[in-house]
């Protein structure tokens, strides 16, 4: 039985107190409950501070990328061995923001994420389709570009460290999220695949989360399909009681 996963993308929002208030508000509502594994990954210059909230409590602290090299002459990255050093346990590598508009390749994402691995961070893989390529019926066609290229020389070892975010692109910040049997649908792709480029027992402990517009009111549904194992989520994880609520629909 797979548990649920949910986690919060900040994405570059808050500020050291507003971060604060809400890492604090998060930890105070869940009340100790492990029933739902639940993480923050609020903008790099908070980490520290955010982690301290978290301290102790069911709440892991994740990052938002990482470059994949420990140190060097890297102006301005951050290496995966840095975030290890002040608590992180988890990294977003792939997200669909860091695809567009930083034109992250495939290959680059499946370099940060060995790298990831390799200094002892979990990875929340993120993968989806834009509008147009879903229109154009390719949904399966990228999700399967992005999953070979993404976890290449990837064992089943290493996939017990990942957690894969199916965020399809025209759902995310939209408003619009995803029907659950279009969640279903590619969720269900993804193990398919999976089990085929690595092993079907890792592709049945595979935690899948969905991500793209999910709110308190829709995460129950969309949470109930057969292969929905979580959600990654952003506008809705800026605040304390939308946050709350998505974790006590996936109890
Ligand atoms: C995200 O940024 O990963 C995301 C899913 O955002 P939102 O929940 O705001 O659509």
């Amino acid at each position: 039985m797979r548990k649920k996963f949910i986690a919060g993308n900040w994405k570059m929002n808050t500020a050291s107190i507003t971060g604060e208030l809400l890492a604090a508000g998060i930890v105070k509502g869940l009340a100790g409950d492990t029933r739902v594994t639940v993480a923050v990954c609020p903008p790099f210059p908070f980490l520290s501070r955010i982690g301290q909230a978290v301290h102790g409590t069911p709440v892991a602290l994740g990052a938002q990328n990482c470059y994949p090299k420990n140190d060097g002459a890297f102006t301005g990255e951050v290496s995966p061995t840095m975030l290890v050093d002040i608590g992180c346990q988890y990294v977003i590598v792939g997200h669909s923001e860091r695809r567009q508009i930083f034109k992250e390749s495939d290959a680059f994402i499946n370099e940060k994420t060995h790298a990831a691995l390799k200094a002892g961070l979990k990875v929340i893989l993120c993968i989806g389709e834009t509008l147009d390529e879903r229109k154009a019926n390719r949904t399966e066609a990228v999700l399967d570009t992005q999953l070979t290229g993404s976890l290449a020389n990837i064992t089943a070892d290493l996939l017990a460290k990942i957690v894969i975010a199916y965020e399809p692109v025209w759902a995310i910040g939209t408003g619009l999220n995803a029907t659950p049997q279009q969640a279903q649908d590619a969720h269900a792709f993804v193990r398919q695949r999976i089990g085929q480029l690595c092993t079907k027992a890792a592709a049945d402990a595979l935690v899948i989360q969905y991500g793209g517009s999910v709110k308190p009111d829709n995460a129950a549904t969309l949470l109930s399909q057969p292969d929905v194992d979580g959600a990654l989520v952003g506008g809705a994880s800026l605040k304390v009681e939308d946050f709350l609520g998505i974790i006590r629909a996936a109890r």
